[in-house]
C-alpha cells in the first residue's frame, strides 16, 4: 500500500501551467463580480452565485494544492509563495463576498426571488444568512482598510506567536531541545523524565513571555475592535454567530460541563493516586501513560489498523467501510511521520473533487487506529455533502467534529466489548485522558478566555496577570483533581487556539462537537440500523441549516441541558468503570 497521498487530481505540480490559469481565473471572477450586480436582482443574484461557486473551487484547489503539500513538506518553497499570493488576494475575496452580502442585504424581495428561481432554492440557507451577515458588515469605505490593517495586526501577531513558540529553546537535562519537543515528553512512561520536561518548560516560558502577552494583547484588542466595527454587542456574540449558534445553547451545554466536573475529578484524582500523588494529579501527570503490572498495549501496522477498520465501520454500515477502502486503496491518506511534515492529523476536503486528503502521523498505537477513525469520518462527512453547493456545506465548528467523534465512540465501544479487564483498562485511561482535555480543559480556556477579553476592554493585561488569569481558570476547572501547586500558568502561551484573529473563542465548539459526537452515538445505540440514513442526512444538512435545526432532525433540543446531561452521563459511567478497573488490577 502507498503511504503517501497523491495530490496530482489538483495540479501536476508546481509548474503545471493550470496553477497561473486558475489563478488568473480567479482574478477574472472577482472583476466578474463586481459588475454583476448592476442589472435586474434576479439574473444578477443567480450570477452572483455561479460566479461565488467558482470563486470557491477555484480557492479551493489552488489553496488545498498549495497547503496540503506544505503539510507534507514545510520546507517546500513553490508552495509557501503560492500560500503567500493567496493569502494576500484573500482580501480580494472577503471584500468581493462582502459586496454580495451587502447586495443581498439591500435586496426588498428576497424571499419572493428565492421562490422563484430553482438555483435560488439551491441555496436558500446560505442567501438568508447572508442577509443577516448583512447587518454586521463593516462600513463598505473602511472595510477594505480594516482587513488590509488585519493582515498587518492581528495576522502579524499570530505569526509571531507561532515563530515564538517555535524558536525557543527550553533546557532539558543539560540540553537544549525546542519547546514541542519538551512538550511531547508528557507521555513519556519515566515520571522523571515528565517532570523535569514540565519543570524545564515552565522555566523557558520567561524567556518569551512579554512578546507572548503583546500578541495576546494585539489579537484580543482586534477581536473587540472587530466586533465593535461589524455591531455585535460582544466578542462572544460574534463567535456564536460565526457558529450559527445562540447563547441559550452555549449556556445549556456549559451548564451540563459545570454539573459533571466532580465526576472528571474524581478521575483525575485517582490517576493521581495510582502515580502515588497524594494531593491531586500535578500538571505533569495529565498524559501519564499507566498500565497494570505487565500489560503491554496492543500495536498496530498499518494494514492491520485498516482491517480493524473496515470490520467494526463495516458492522455499522458496509457503505462505510468500502469508502474507507476507497480512500486506502486511491492514496487519500499520507500514513507516517517524517521530517519536514506536519505533527497532528487533519482532513481536508476537496468538495468539488468529492475527494478528501488524510493526514496522519501513524505510529502503531491504538489512539494511531482512533485517530484514522476520527479524520475518516470527517471524510464520510464530506461524502454525505457531495453534490450540494460548495456555499451550503461550510460546515460550522460545532458540527463539524460530528462524524469523527462518532466514529471514535463506535471503535472504542468495539475495542471495549472485545478486550480484557487490563485492555479494557487501558483503553478506558487513554480515552478519558483525552476527553478530559476536551471537557475540563475547554472549559478552562473559555473561562480564561472570557476573563481576558473583559479585561482587555480597558487596558493591555501584563504576562504576570495572564498567568494569574490562567491558574484562576484551571482552579475553576479542574479544581481538587490538579494538584494545587503543580499547574500550569502558561498554557495562554501554549495554545495557539488564542491567538487565531478571525475565531474567538476556539474552545467551545470542541466541546460541543465532542458532546454532540457522542451524543450521536447515544442515539445509534437505541435505534440500530433505523438511525444510518437518518445520520446521513443530518450530517448532509450541517452547513445548511441553523445548528439547532441539523440537531432537532434527531430529534435533539441541544437548549436543553438534558441532552448534555445524557451525553455526559455516557462519560461518567466510564469514570466509575476506570475506578473499579483501578481498585481491582491495581489496588494502593
Ligand atoms: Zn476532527
Amino acid at each position: 500500500m502507498e503511504s503517501t497521498w497523491d495530490l496530482s487530481v489538483l495540479y501536476r505540480g508546481f509548474d503545471d501551467p493550470e496553477i497561473e490559469k486558475d489563478f488568473a481565473r480567479l482574478k477574472e471572477c472577482c472583476g466578474q463580480m463586481k459588475a454583476v450586480f448592476a442589472g435586474d436582482p434576479l439574473p444578477a443574484l443567480e450570477n452572483a452565485v455561479d460566479i461565488m461557486e467558482e470563486i470557491y473551487r477555484l480557492s479551493s484547489s489552488l489553496g488545498s494544492f498549495a497547503g496540503l503539500t506544505l503539510a507534507a513538506d514545510a520546507a517546500c518553497e513553490p508552495a509557501q509563495q503560492l500560500m503567500d499570493r493567496l493569502m494576500v488576494f484573500s482580501v480580494q475575496i472577503s471584500l468581493v463576498s462582502s459586496e454580495m452580502t451587502r447586495y443581498i442585504g439591500g435586496l426588498q424581495d428576497l424571499e419572493s426571488l428565492i421562490a422563484g428561481s430553482e438555483k435560488l432554492r439551491r441555496v436558500d440557507f446560505m442567501l438568508r444568512r447572508s442577509r443577516e451577515e448583512a447587518r454586521h458588515l463593516m462600513a463598505p469605505e473602511i472595510e477594505e482598510w480594516m482587513l488590509k490593517m488585519s493582515l498587518s495586526g492581528g495576522e502579524a501577531f499570530s505569526t509571531l506567536r507561532d515563530k515564538l513558540d517555535a524558536t525557543v529553546t527550553v533546557d532539558y537535562r543539560g540540553e537544549k531541545l525546542p519547546l514541542s519537543a519538551v512538550r511531547s515528553k508528557a507521555y513519556d512512561p519515566d515520571p522523571q523524565v515528565r517532570k523535569d520536561a514540565y519543570e524545564a518548560e515552565i522555566a523557558a516560558y520567561p524567556k518569551i513571555e512579554i512578546p507572548m502577552a503583546a500578541c495576546l494583547n494585539g489579537v484580543k484588542g482586534e477581536a473587540l475592535t472587530m466586533a465593535e466595527a461589524m455591531h455585535f454587542d460582544s466578542v462572544l456574540d460574534r463567535s456564536l454567530f460565526n457558529n450559527n449558534m445562540d447563547r441559550e445553547t452555549l449556556d445549556a451545554m456549559l451548564g451540563a460541563i459545570r454539573e459533571s466536573l466532580p465526576a472528571f475529578r474524581r478521575y483525575l484524582r485517582k490517576k493521581g493516586e495510582i502515580l502515588g500523588h497524594k494531593n491531586g494529579l500535578p500538571f505533569y501527570d495529565l498524559f501519564a501513560p499507566i498500565a497494570p503490572k505487565g500489560y503491554t498495549p496492543k500495536t498496530y501496522t498499518i494494514e492491520e489498523a485498516r482491517e480493524k477498520l473496515l470490520t467494526e465501520m463495516g458492522k455499522f454500515t458496509p457503505d462505510m467501510a468500502a469508502f474507507m477502502d476507497h480512500a486506502f486503496r486511491n492514496r487519500w491518506i499520507d500514513v507516517y511521520p517524517r521530517e519536514g511534515k506536519s505533527g497532528g492529523a487533519f482532513c481536508a476536503g476537496l468538495h468539488h473533487l468529492d475527494q478528501s486528503r488524510v493526514l496522519t502521523n501513524f505510529a502503531g498505537s491504538f489512539s494511531d487506529v482512533s485517530t484514522l477513525a476520527h479524520e475518516l469520518g470527517h471524510a464520510w462527512h464530506n461524502r454525505c455533502m457531495a453534490g450540494l453547493p460548495a456555499c451550503m456545506t461550510d460546515t460550522p465548528m460545532p458540527l463539524a467534529e460530528t462524524a469523527s467523534i462518532f466514529n471514535e465512540t463506535l471503535l472504542a465501544e468495539a475495542a471495549m466489548a472485545q478486550a480484557g479487564k487490563e485492555e479494557q483498562f487501558s483503553l478506558l485511561e487513554g480515552r478519558l485522558m483525552e476527553i478530559t482535555q476536551v471537557i475540563v480543559d475547554i472549559y478552562s480556556r473559555y473561562l480564561f478566555e472570557t476573563a481576558v477579553i473583559e479585561q482587555r476592554k480597558e487596558r493591555t493585561l501584563s504576562a504576570q496577570e495572564l498567568r494569574q488569569l490562567m491558574l484562576d481558570a484551571q482552579e475553576q476547572s479542574y479544581g481538587d483533581g490538579l494538584d494545587p501547586e503543580i499547574r500550569h500558568p502558561y498554557m495562554w502561551a501554549c495554545k495557539s487556539h488564542y491567538y487565531s484573529p478571525g475565531y474567538a473563542f476556539y474552545n467551545f465548539p470542541y466541546a460541543f462537537g465532542q458532546l454532540f459526537g457522542q451524543g450521536m452515538y447515544e442515539k445509534y445505540r437505541v435505534q440500530g440500523a433505523a438511525f444510518v440514513p437518518k445520520y446521513n442526512q443530518l450530517l448532509r444538512c450541517c452547513g445548511s441549516m441553523p445548528v439547532k435545526d441539523v440537531a432537532r432532525q434527531m430529534d435533539i433540543d441541544v437548549g436543553s441541558v438534558s441532552f448534555w446531561r445524557e451525553a455526559l452521563a455516557g462519560y461518567e459511567k466510564e469514570i466509575d468503570r476506570f475506578i473499579a478497573l483501578a481498585d481491582e488490577l491495581m489496588p494502593q
